[in-house]
């Protein structure tokens, strides 16, 4: 069972940890000779990229201080290589094709059409739903605390309010740069990417112990989230400025997930909660969603893959995880109302 889950997680997290190693098309030496002299000369046939024009030697001690900026030239860089990688890919699939070939794989991903510079259009648009859909949920949440349940006069009855404000904050963190990172897959969207996918996914994992152990006492709090805080933290520093190892943050996305997937699928197996049916369906269809991952086919039309069917399953089941979180506290609320009275 714990292996199967895995599984579903390892596929999951392949969200988080989009690899971009050598694939068949980049080892393809036709696509090389066209890549390698475009990113020299900037051009390719007719067609010159403007972002490829930058001087390479790190600009002259006299030029403005932008174009001294290693970080800007960093950008121009990479556009004028994703620039360069795109065209030579889009004009060899129609080789492919032609040859009555089918699509293959550059960097370790599938060929997309660009729209208006996005790189991936559609899991673009659905992160920006996903987003939108925790903002709404967010926001119900806060209303449902701050207007319709009661409040004592140093705040909310329910005791995990703040948790869940974070969790929201993250949440919409994470969907803005995975929106951002489809767009434009560069080192620096790549790591932001990476970073807060890896936050929100240890976060949610202290949140998840934090509920169900029913872990109400500050100090027990602070002892519970501390060390996962630090390791959290560390994780990130470390892909950041020591060494972006896909295979171990791989290991360490996998390890957080399936801890909380059963920690929630324990709790809500034990557990009287009226709205745990909601739990449940989260945890099972989220599973389910994550086969998506599995079958890894080229994108429909050049825009759908399952990366981005992966992206749409997650919008309901984030409806209904806000709307379980709802319940949780317009529950313990009345619990605690009961008590009071
Ligand atoms: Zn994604």
């Amino acid at each position: 069972m714990l292996n199967r889950w895995s599984i579903l997680f390892f596929l999951l997290i392949s969200c988080c940890i989009r690899v971009s190693y050598a694939s068949a098309g980049d080892a393809d030496p036709l696509y090389r000779s066209c890549v390698n002299p475009c990113i020299s000369t900037g051009c390719i046939g007719e067609k010159c990229f403007p972002h490829c024009n930058s001087s390479s030697n790190g600009g002259s001690v006299n030029s403005p201080w932008y174009a001294q900026e290693s970080l800007y030239l960093k950008w121009k860089q990479s556009d004028c290589l994703s620039d360069c990688r795109y065209y030579c890919m889009t004009g060899r699939e129609k080789e492919r094709e032609s040859l009555g070939l089918g699509p293959v794989k550059y960097h370790g991903k599938w060929p997309f059409k660009r729209v208006l510079g996005l790189q991936e259009p559609v899991s673009v648009a659905l992160s920006v739903l996903n987003l939108l859909m925790h903002f709404w949920g967010w926001l119900s949440f806060y209303s449902l605390l701050q207007y319709k349940l009661p409040l004592k006069p140093n705040g909310t009855y329910y005791e995990y309010t703040n948790l869940w404000h974070i969790y929201g904050f993250l949440s919409l963190n994470s969907w803005l740069w995975s929106a951002v990172f489809h767009s434009r897959d560069i080192d620096i969207t790549e790591k932001l990417d990476y970073s807060s996918a890896v936050a929100i996914l240890g976060y949610s994992l202290i949140v998840s112990i934090m509920r169900s152990f029913h872990v109400r006492d500050e100090a027990a709090r602070v002892m519970v989230a501390a060390p996962l805080l630090a390791f959290i933290a560390t994780h990130i520093l470390f892909l950041n400025n020591y060494k972006m190892d896909y295979g171990w943050n791989m290991q360490v996305c996998v390890v957080m997930a399936v801890a909380q997937l059963l920690i929630w699928a324990i709790w809500a197996g034990v557990t009287h909660h009226p709205s745990r049916w909601k739990l449940w369906f989260v945890v099972i269809a989220g599973g389910f969603a994550m086969l998506l991952e599995i079958y890894d086919f080229p994108p429909y039309e050049g825009f759908v893959d399952a990366h981005a069917l992966w992206h749409a399953t997650t919008i309901p089941l984030t409806y209904l995880w806000w709307s379980f979180i709802k319940d949780d506290a317009k529950y313990r609320t009345s619990d605690l109302t009961k008590k009071v009275k």
